[in-house]
């Protein structure tokens, strides 16, 4: 058994068996960095890989709110806070009934090669809780996020830890964080990001993780002599990150035709109205089966009825897919159809979206594949220029932000592929992501001891 089988092996011992979204992505990284370790056996030395797989801190506490109706209820609240070597932790807040310790230990993890990989200087973590915010009214979700706030504002900060939005949690949820934390310490200071415009939010942070998925894919496709222009692309997911991957895909000249919610997915073969798309998931909150009724020729599949394991997104042919919902929507089921009908890219807007099976299959029918880790960074990467707008007091542009966003996302592709040309990786850019943010965090906490 070598080092790094024996890594793994203690990590299972040391961990929950019921990891298992933990140890899906902890197995990722260790199988990719091989090539890594045998050019730096220092890192053995300094037995890294058992440091920088267990988290600095895990916190758990509980949460006691009131309903309009006054009866009182109790969540669980996470944060996890797993490496600090490049700079202060930093990541979403999910709120989610699917919320638990081995999904956020999971985000977190990824966190931190994501963050690494954008070249600024953060750490990694995840937090959350497992509420439901869906058919809570406004008043309940105030109380919620302050509730929340209340019971564990003392362990972030400015430089310390720096929350964001995630699933659950948009505008709304982040001001109302945002608005507790003032309450309780008296100060204006940039402890969560992803804030609306007039709490010091940065312009352009809505739109970065789509449109930085994007513009990735538009670099990776540029360096294979290809385009966008007129392809037909499928999407997944219709929240923040599927409806913005939707309007860059717009501006590019793609055709956009699907998208889709926790209840079922929505074809539209002449491409998705955004518009109508916005009004549903973002102003009425609503489900997409009012897209169809609204919209005549497309089709609504509900989720009940998708066939043979296949979500009804991934059955449509398409140049390029973006999953964008959540962990694990797409399987091998999915990406043996997407094979079948000819796809040339696949590129992750969500966290973990395709497993493991799945990617296995797309790398080895040759089918370009971008990993959530590179792919989805223009979100993290946008909050830590709304850190920077925040500090200074001097507030930038949207057109200087997109800017940065485009230079940082054509910049993580450019790292990823000198480190597939340095190891003989061909296109293995999930190998090439884990690589270099790997790489970076290793160093980091090398240079400042045990
Ligand atoms: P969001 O605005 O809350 O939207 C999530 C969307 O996914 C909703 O439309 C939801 O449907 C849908 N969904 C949930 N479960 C689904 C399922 N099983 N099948 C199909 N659709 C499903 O969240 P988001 O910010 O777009 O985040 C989406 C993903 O991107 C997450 O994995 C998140 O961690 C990742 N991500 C987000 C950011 C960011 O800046 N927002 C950055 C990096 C990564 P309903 O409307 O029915 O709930």
């Amino acid at each position: 058994m070598d080092y790094i089988e024996r890594a793994m092996k203690r990590a299972q011992e040391s961990n929950c068996a019921t990891d298992t979204n933990f140890f899906q992505a902890l197995k990722e990284v260790l199988i990719s960095i091989r090539p890594l370790m045998e050019k730096h056996p220092e890192y053995k030395t300094q037995n890294i890989i058992e440091r920088i797989i267990a988290p600095n801190r895990a916190i758990h506490f509980k949460i006691e709110w009131l309903d309009d109706n006054n009866n009182i209820h109790v969540n669980n609240g996470y944060r996890i806070q797993f490496n600090n070597a490049l700079g202060p932790y930093k990541g979403g807040v999910r709120f989610h009934p699917s919320v638990n310790p081995d999904i956020l230990k999971f985000l977190a993890f990824e966190q931190v090669f994501k963050n690494a990989l954008t070249g600024l200087h953060i750490g990694g973590a995840k937090g959350g809780s497992d509420f439901d915010p869906k058919g809570k009214s406004d008043k309940e979700i105030m109380k919620f996020c302050q509730a929340f706030m209340t019971a564990f504002y003392n362990s972030i900060g400015a430089d310390i830890d720096i929350l964001g939005g995630d699933i659950g949690v948009g505008a709304r949820e982040v001001g109302y964080l945002f608005g507790q934390y003032k309450q309780l310490t008296n100060s204006y200071d940039s402890i969560i990001t992803s804030k609306p415009l007039p709490l010091g939010g940065s312009l352009g942070r809505t739109q970065a993780t789509g449109y930085g998925l994007i513009y990735f894919t538009q670099t990776l496709l540029e360096d294979q002599g290809e385009t966008l222009r007129g392809k037909i692309c499928t999407i997944s997911g219709s929240g923040n990150v599927a409806i913005h991957a939707i309007e860059k895909l717009y501006d590019l000249g793609a055709i956009p035709v699907t998208c889709s919610d926790s209840r079922g997915a929505i074809h539209d073969s002449n491409g998705i109205d955004l518009e109508l798309l916005k009004k549903i998931k973002l102003e009425r909150r609503a489900s997409l089966e009012y897209y169809a009724i609204e919209r005549k020729n497309a089709t609504y599949t509900k989720k009940e009825n998708y066939i043979g394991g296949s979500s009804a997104v991934w059955d449509i042919p398409c140049f390029a897919a973006f999953p964008c919902a959540t962990q694990n929507e797409l399987g091998d089921a999915c990406a043996q159809k997407l094979i079948e009908n000819d796809v040339k890219l696949v590129a992750e807007g969500a966290n973990m979206p395709t497993t493991p099976e799945a990617i296995e299959l797309f790398i080895k029918n040759g089918i370009l594949f971008g990993p959530a880790k590179a792919a989805n960074a223009g979100g993290v990467a946008v909050s830590v220029l709304e850190m920077s707008q925040n500090n200074s007091l001097h507030y930038l542009p949207f057109e200087v932000i997109d800017g940065r966003l485009q230079e940082i996302m054509s910049g993580i592709y450019t790292d990823m592929k000198d480190v597939c040309d340095e190891h003989d990786l061909g296109m293995d850019l999930v190998s090439a992501a884990n690589i270099v943010g790997f790489q970076r965090v290793a160093d980091a906490m090398i240079m400042q001891g045990v």
